[in-house]
């Protein structure tokens, strides 16, 4: 097979006759000559068919969107046809000859610039909205930073971990999506929220450097820009303080952006830090945008917020008045600050306790959080206890993560990063369905393949799940 050339390269090969595989992005027919705009997955180059070109006949048939194999030579363009604000805008490709390798129907949007084009039809047709520039761009970064982030842990002695997507239903906070089980029948597994309790699990395998682009699955009700599967970069370590996971956390967050967007701005390094309650009292939200120009996208203003209360008053469901139980702030598996501990142990002050909890805050977003973790099994089953939950409660649901802790578990902590937000931000973006390669709508639909969907009777039938209709 010939080595394939790509757009981005044809620059190197000015007075030859190459040969590319492209997309007919425009065509622009003036008669006697003929303009192109062709891509691929690395560039754009124009064509030009020049009158009385053996070419023109099949440049006369072939319509945009068509996948083409182009013959022709590399010029460079005369001086007063360049166009140095474009890529290859000092060159074109003088065609050949141009053979159809397939046709295409009339894309239902123009893909030059997407931004007012209804966004579910974007999404009903993400395959033709991933060729935009903007799209791929985003695709392409999401990659790039990805790859950094690995490289970067790798080389300090990170291992990136998967862990099981059919995981426990857990009846703690928010909804999971759950998997009904054919083999064991009445059963289900659930999706996990996060990877919490397995990356907790692989501090007590020894482990002691775990990370993960984790996909979590939540399913909440549609709420702004939530996404019922979305990624985290998740990680964890043992024998570690709050002030070692946020300082590596901080150094990666810096480098990433010198390293992959020079062009930004980071308003304070280091961050700056704020407990909770300052930061509520000063801004009245635990995610302010601390940003000195908040029309400047390219500036980012991080912002560690600390001294989380470990507990909350939640109020049943049918009466949101009398708030009756404690329950957990953020993760039931924090531990509480050491000044805490005797409250915590004797449960008193419950009010007044604070978590080692730490949240990662950029331009008003939270793009990130976690804490150190409750590693002595007692002391674990203490933050149930209060949280009312009787000893067989406890057993049942947390049995296996006090059983493990039981075996010199550790001391461990970790933090997890909504990576797609902060995606969002890096692109300036406006939304994260648009750093999501397949996104789904904000109602949680998936439009392309029409998910979710009924499933047919006979599988429900095996699964032995009857559907009531109320
Ligand atoms: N697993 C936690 C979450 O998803 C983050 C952490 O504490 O690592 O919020």
């Amino acid at each position: 097979m010939k080595k394939r050339i790509y757009i981005k390269n044809l620059k190197k090969y000015i007075g030859k006759e190459i040969e590319i595989y492209a997309r007919i992005n425009t065509r622009r027919d003036q008669g006697k000559m003929i303009f192109f705009d062709f891509s691929d997955s690395t560039g754009t180059v124009q064509g030009i068919v020049l009158p009385k070109s053996a070419a023109m006949q099949d440049a006369k048939k072939v319509r945009e969107n068509f996948a083409v194999l182009v013959k022709g030579n590399i010029n460079e363009r005369p001086e007063n046809n360049k166009n140095p604000d474009v890529p290859n805008g000092d060159i074109e490709l003088e065609i050949l000859k141009i053979s159809t390798i397939n046709t295409s129907e009339t894309i239902p949007f123009p893909l030059e610039d997407t931004s007012d084009i209804n966004e579910n039809i974007r999404l009903k047709y993400r395959y033709l909205d991933l060729r935009s520039e903007r799209m791929k761009k985003n695709v392409k970064n999401r990659f790039r930073v990805q790859q950094f982030i690995r490289n970067y842990l790798a080389d300090r002695g990170f291992l990136e971990i998967e862990t099981p997507l059919l995981s426990a239903p857990t009846p703690e906070g928010a909804r999971s999506f759950v998997v009904p089980s054919r083999l064991d029948t009445g059963k289900f597994y659930a999706l996990p929220q996060s990877p919490q309790q397995y990356k907790q699990l692989l501090m007590v395998a020894d482990f002691d450097k775990y990370f993960q682009f984790a996909r979590c699955f939540r399913d909440e009700d549609s709420r702004g820009d939530r996404q019922p599967e979305f990624t985290q970069m998740d990680l964890e370590m043992s024998f570690v303080s709050e002030e070692d996971i946020m300082r590596l956390n901080e150094e990666l967050l810096i480098t990433l952006v010198k390293e992959l967007y020079p062009e930004k701005k980071i308003q304070e390094i280091p961050f700056p830090r704020m407990t909770y309650n300052d930061v509520m009292e000063k801004y009245g939200t635990d995610r302010p945008d601390i940003r000195k120009d908040k029309s400047d996208n390219d500036l980012l203003a991080f912002l560690w917020v600390t001294d989380f209360p470990m507990f909350e008053k939640v109020a049943d469901d049918n009466n949101f008045d009398e708030a009756k139980n404690w329950t957990f702030t953020h993760n039931p598996f924090s531990k509480p600050k050491d000044e805490y501990i005797t409250d915590f142990v004797s449960g008193e002050n419950i009010e007044n306790i604070l978590s080692t909890q730490y949240d990662i805050v950029l331009n008003g977003f939270e793009i990130g959080g976690g804490s150190i973790r409750n590693h002595n099994p007692d002391l674990l089953r203490k933050t149930f206890e209060i949280m009312g939950y009787d000893q067989k409660r406890i057993e049942e649901n947390f049995g296996h993560m006090l059983e493990a802790l039981s075996f010199g578990a550790p001391p461990h902590g970790g933090i997890a990063w909504g990576f797609d937000r902060l995606l969002m931000i890096l692109e300036k973006e406006k939304s994260i369905r648009e750093v999501i390669p397949f996104a789904k709508t904000g109602e949680g639909k998936d439009l392309m393949l029409d998910a979710p969907d009924r499933i047919a009777e006979k599988q429900l039938e095996e699964l032995m799940i009857k559907l009531v209709n109320e």
